[in-house]
């Protein structure tokens, strides 16, 4: 699949659900959240019928996000069936870490190829303050568990939010080295609730970290599927990346579309464009109908995301992240 700027799309990220177990501030309000009806997120039949169809077209790269990917019953059933599509060649997932270890086995037994786990600080009353939530020793012990498995490779998100110092940036980078893992730092995105905070940006933490370990070496060869650019860092066994799109644009080498839990193919990050499949799915529409539509959106993937611009434009995201999955 490649669209009107010549995109090869081969990679489409997939919320199985808006519902968490944390309410992250830059993600989700404390309170007050209205789940989607359950009749309205899409069912398990459905995403696998999406992606054969995309399969067919060119899609090898799928990521398990959500919401809390890991709080969907049998999530790792899908998974199962996800790696059965042919043409797929690589399935991961993005979770906050609370039930990975609970989960682990399952998902390895799944044939899941990568996880990453969300984790932002190793302090409790940070971590309490940025999820709200009490579940610090939960993930460390599912990062524990799944480095010492060591059965897939595994990644850490970090969203600097409040501060290199307070959230501990260096602390973190600390705990990472006793592992195999890559540490990857991800700029706020003005996207829903993360509107109201300002990033964080690659600049800064490279001289954070080169201040305090030396030198960085770009890593050259490609690692993951997305945008992220790897670094090594004197010490370090696993890579330091970013992933910046405030400051480092790369809206002209996007590979990817999302499909939102309520089941709307999404274009880009920013915009509400893409379409509504849920309602066609439910109709009864058939496969090649179905391609069409998905084709005629992906064509007319917008070209860049505006992030740095005045917001208000008519066109864009009302969804919050959790609804997109990041
Ligand atoms: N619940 C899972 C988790 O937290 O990993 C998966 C969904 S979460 C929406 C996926 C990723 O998006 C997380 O790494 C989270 O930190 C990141 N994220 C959420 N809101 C963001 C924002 N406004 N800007 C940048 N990243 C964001
Ligand atoms: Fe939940 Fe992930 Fe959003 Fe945090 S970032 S509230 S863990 S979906």
């Amino acid at each position: 699949m490649t669209d009107n700027q010549g995109r090869t799309i081969d990679y489409l990220r997939i919320s199985v659900t808006d519902r968490c177990n944390l309410r992250c501030v830059y993600c989700m309000p404390e309170e007050g959240t209205e789940n989607i009806p359950h009749d309205r997120i899409m069912t398990y039949d459905e995403i696998l019928r999406v992606c054969r169809i995309l399969a067919e077209h060119g899609l090898e790269k799928i990521k398990i996000t959500g919401g809390e990917p890991l709080v969907r019953k049998d999530v790792v059933w899908l998974i199962k069936e996800l790696k059965k599509i042919p043409g797929i060649i690589n399935v991961t997932i993005t979770t906050n870490g609370v039930l990975l270890k609970e989960q682990y086995e399952a998902l390895i037994e799944a044939g899941i190829d990568a996880i990453t786990v969300s984790l932002d600080t190793l302090d409790p009353e940070i971590y309490r303050q940025i999820t709200r939530r009490d579940e610090l020793s939960h993930v460390l012990e599912g990062i524990r568990y799944a480095a010492e498995q060591g059965k897939v490779r595994l990644k850490i998100n970090c969203v600097p939010v409040l501060g290199t110092k307070k959230q501990g940036i260096l602390e973190l980078m600390e705990h990472i080295r006793q592992y195999d893992i890559d540490l990857r730092f991800i700029e706020m995105m003005p996207i829903g609730l993360g509107k109201q905070f300002h990033f964080v940006s690659e600049d800064v933490l490279r001289r954070l970290i080169e201040d305090t370990y030396g030198e960085m070496t770009l890593y050259c060869e490609k690692r993951g599927n997305g945008p992220c650019r790897y670094y090594d860092v004197p010490g370090f066994t696993g890579k330091i990346g970013f992933i910046s799109a405030m400051s480092h644009k790369f809206c002209h080498e996007c590979n990817r579309v999302r499909l939102t839990a309520d089941g709307f193919l999404k274009t880009c990050l920013q915009y509400d464009c893409g379409v509504a499949l849920k309602p066609a799915l439910s109709e009864g529409i058939s496969d090649d109908k179905l391609w069409k539509m998905m084709e005629e959106a992906i064509l007319h993937k917008p070209q860049a995301h505006h992030f740095e611009e005045e917001k208000g434009a008519a066109e864009d995201e009302e969804r919050g992240m959790s609804q997109i999955g990041g």
